[in-house]
C-alpha cells in the first residue's frame, strides 16, 4: 500500500517536532557547523585546558550536551522519516547527512574523555567535590571510575588507531552471515521445496510439518558446518581482541574488563549461570511434558518452536488493541494508563500499519526533545498485539526518563533496557488470562508465557555460560578449536535441555550461526531482564507501583544495580532468578492442566 493512503490517525505524528522537511533543513544548516576546518569551534576551545578547573569542565559540559542533543534531534527526524518510507530520496539523503554529522561530532569530541581522565587524582578529586558541577557528579564518577584502566595520551592514541583493525572478525562474521552465506532450498513431507533464508528459518521451525522443520534445521547448521574452521576463527579472533583489551587496560578476566564500565559485579553473572543450573530439573520437566504432549517417540531440537496448543484465534483492531493493552496496565496507576492513552491516540507516537518500502520490523525510539515514537507494522493478530505492548513498554520508560531528568541522565542503561518492555508483556498477558473464558485459549497463552521464558531466560543463560567458557580457554591459553568447540556446545545443550531430548549431530555447530558471541557478553542482560521484569510485577501487585514508577523516571541516574535495588530487586541475589524458574514450573503445571481442561491432543503432523 502506498503510505499516501494510510489515514493521518494511523501514522506517527512526526510533524510536532518538525512541520516539515524543509523546517528540518532549515534547522540542519544552522546546526552543522562550519564547512571548513574544525566544525565546532566553540568546542574546539576547550581542548588541552581541562586543566584550568570545574568552571571550565562544566562550561565544556554544557557546549558538548548541548551539541549532542540538538544533533540528536536532527538526527532522529531524519531517521524516523527514512524508515516510513526506505525508497523517499529527500528523506534518504537528509538520514545521510544527519548520520554523518554525528559521526563527524564524535570524532570532534572524542578527545574529552580521554583528556578528563588525564588529569591528576586530585584534579578528578575536585571535580567531583566542585559545588557547580553538582548535576554532572555522577556523569563524571562513571567516567573517572575508567581512570585506572585508562594508558597514558599517546598509548590511548595507538589503541584507538588498532581499534578498526580489532573489529575485522565481527565484521567478517556479519558479511559472511548476511551476504556471502547461502542455503540450500528445503523440502516439506509433501516433497515441495521451500527456499531458505535467516528470516525463513524461524518461520519453517513453527511449521506443523515436522518433516519441513527437521530438514530446515538439518540443512541450516550442516550449512555453518561447512565453514566450521573459519567461523571457530572468527569466534576466537573476537575473544582475543577482548583478551587483548583486558590485559592492556589491567583488568583480571575478560569478564571483569565488560562488566566493569556498567558497575556490574561478576557476580551477577556467575551467580545467573550457577542458580540456572541448580534448577535445570525445571527446564527437563518442562520438555519431558513437551514430548509427552506432542506425542514424539523422540523430541529433537526441532520440535522446541511450534505452539502445544495450535490454531488459536486472537483478533484484535489496532485501536481495541492500545485500549486493551492500556487496561492491563491498570496496576500501574490512572496517570501512567492517561499518558499511555494519550501517546496511542492523541499524540500518535505509533507509526501502525505496513506501507511500500516500510522498514520491516517494530522499535521504539526517539530522544529527548522529541515524542517516544513506536515504528511497527501491525496486523490483527496476537503477535501484534504482543509487540504493541513490548514497545510501549519501551516507549513509556523513555516519556518518563525523558520528563524526569535533565538530558545527560535522561537514557536508561542497557542493562535495565528490556524491563519496562517485558512488564508490560506479562502485564497485558496477565490480562488476557484474567478476561478470557476458553480453555483453549488460556492454554495456548500459557504455553506463550512458558516460550518466552525458556527463549529468553534458559537459552540466553546457555549463550552466557558458553560466552564465559569461551573467554576462559582464551586466558588460559587454550587455543580454540572445532572439535573442542562443538564438545563443549554439545555438553551444555545436553546439560541444559535433559535426557528427554533427542540431539542430532548438527547441533555442535550452533554457536557458529550465534552473531552475540560478537557482542561481549551482553546475552546474560536478556535473562536478567526479564527475570528483574517479572520481580518487579509481582512486586507492584504486592506493593504498588511507586517505587516501579520511580525506577522508570530515574532513566541513567544510577548505575542499573542500584536503581533496581531502589526498585525492590537485588540482581547480586538469586532470589529474583530462583523466582523466574519457580514461576516457570508453575506455568508448566498450570499447562498441563488447561491442556486437560481444553481436552486438548496436538496434532503433530498433518
Ligand atoms: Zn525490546
Amino acid at each position: 500500500m502506498d503510505r499516501a493512503e494510510i489515514p493521518m490517525q494511523a501514522r506517527w505524528d512526526v510533524e510536532a517536532f518538525y512541520p516539515s522537511l524543509e523546517d528540518w533543513k532549515k534547522d540542519f544548516t544552522s546546526k552543522e557547523g562550519k564547512k571548513e576546518g574544525e566544525r565546532w569551534p566553540e568546542l574546539a576551545k576547550f581542548r588541552g585546558r581541562l586543566n584550568e578547573g570545574p568552571h571550565l569542565v562544566l562550561e565544556l559540559l554544557e557546549c558538548a550536551l548541548g551539541l549532542e542533543r540538538q544533533l540528536s534531534k536532527l538526527y532522529t527526524y531524519a531517521h524516523l522519516r527514512h524508515d516510513e518510507d526506505v525508497g523517499n530520496d529527500p528523506f534518504k539523503e537528509a538520514f545521510l547527512r544527519a548520520t554523518a554529522l554525528i559521526q563527524e561530532f564524535r570524532k570532534e569530541s572524542c578527545w574529552i574523555e580521554p583528556e578528563l581522565l588525564q588529569l591528576s587524582p586530585s584534579q578528578l578529586d575536585g571535580l567531583l567535590k566542585a559545588a557547580s558541577l553538582e548535576p554532572y557528579r555522577f556523569y563524571l564518577e562513571r567516567i573517572i571510575r575508567l581512570k585506572p584502566h585508562t594508558l597514558n595520551a599517546a598509548e590511548e592514541e595507538l589503541l584507538a588507531g588498532a581499534a578498526l583493525a580489532l573489529d575485522a572478525p565481527e565484521r567478517a562474521f556479519g558479511a559472511f552471515n548476511n551476504a556471502d552465506l547461502r542455503f540450500p532450498a528445503v523440502l516439506d513431507s509433501q516433497g515441495t521445496s521451500h527456499p531458505l533464508t535467516h528470516g525463513k528459518y524461524a518461520v519453517y521451525m513453527r511449521s506443523p510439518d515436522r518433516e519441513l522443520r527437521k530438514n530446515t534445521f538439518l540443512t541450516l547448521h550442516r550449512a555453518f558446518s561447512v565453514y566450521e574452521n573459519t567461523l571457530c576463527e572468527l569466534v576466537q579472533g573476537e575473544v582475543q581482541k577482548h583478551s587483548f583489551y583486558t590485559k592492556t587496560r589491567s583488568f583480571p578476566s575478560c569478564l571483569q574488563a565488560a562488566l566493569f564500565p556498567h558497575h556490574i559485579d561478576t557476580e551477577v553473572y556467575t551467580t545467573l549461570i550457577a542458580t540456572v543450573r541448580k534448577h535445570l530439573p525445571t527446564l527437563h520437566r518442562y520438555m519431558a511434558f513437551r514430548k509427552e504432549a506432542l506425542e514424539l517417540d523422540e523430541l529433537h531440537l526441532y520440535d522446541m518452536n511450534i505452539p502445544l496448543v495450535g490454531d488459536v484465534e486472537i483478533k484484535m483492531d489496532f485501536d481495541t488493541a492500545a485500549r486493551f493493552i492500556v487496561a492491563s496496565v491498570a496496576p500501574l496507576g490512572a496517570e501512567y494508563q492517561k499518558n499511555l492513552e494519550k501517546g496511542f491516540f492523541q499524540d500518535r507516537w505509533v507509526d501502525r500499519y505496513e506501507n511500500d518500502r516500510k522498514r520491516s520490523g517494530a522499535y521504539s525510539s526517539g530522544c529527548y526533545d522529541s515524542r517516544p515514537y513506536i515504528l511497527m507494522n501491525y496486523y490483527d493478530e496476537f503477535n501484534s498485539i504482543m509487540t504493541l505492548s513490548h514497545e510501549a513498554g519501551h516507549s513509556m520508560h523513555s516519556f518518563l526518563a525523558w520528563k524526569s531528568q535533565p538530558y545527560q541522565y535522561a537514557s536508561y542503561p542497557i542493562f535495565v533496557a528490556e524491563i519496562a518492555s517485558t512488564f508490560h508483556e506479562e502485564l497485558t498477558l496477565r490480562h488476557f488470562l484474567a478476561t478470557m473464558d476458553d480453555p483453549l485459549k488460556k492454554a495456548y497463552l500459557i504455553n506463550q508465557q512458558i516460550e518466552a521464558i525458556r527463549n529468553t531466560f534458559f537459552r540466553q543463560v546457555m549463550f552466557a555460560e558458553f560466552e564465559l567458557k569461551l573467554h576462559q580457554f582464551v586466558e588460559q591459553g587454550i587455543p580454540l578449536t572445532p572439535t573442542l568447540l562443538k564438545k563443549e556446545y554439545r555438553q551444555l545443550v545436553a546439560d541444559y535441555f535433559g535426557p528427554a531430548v533427542t540431539l542430532d549431530p548438527e547441533v555442535e555447530i550452533e554457536w557458529a550461526r550465534v552473531p552475540h558471541f560478537y557482542y561481549n557478553f551482553y546475552v546474560y542482560q536478556y535473562a536478567t531482564g526479564i527475570s528483574a521484569a517479572h520481580a518487579l510485577v509481582e512486586l507492584v501487585l504486592k506493593e504498588g507501583s511507586e517505587k516501579y514508577l520511580k525506577f522508570l523516571s530515574s532513566g541513567g541516574c544510577r548505575y542499573p544495580l542500584d536503581l533496581l535495588q531502589a526498585a525492590g530487586v537485588d540482581m547480586r541475589s538469586p532470589a529474583a532468578l530462583e523466582a523466574t524458574m519457580a514461576h516457570f514450573a508453575a506455568l508448566t503445571d498450570e499447562l498441563k492442566k488447561a491442556l486437560k481442561a481444553a481436552g486438548l491432543k496436538q496434532k503433530v503432523c498433518p
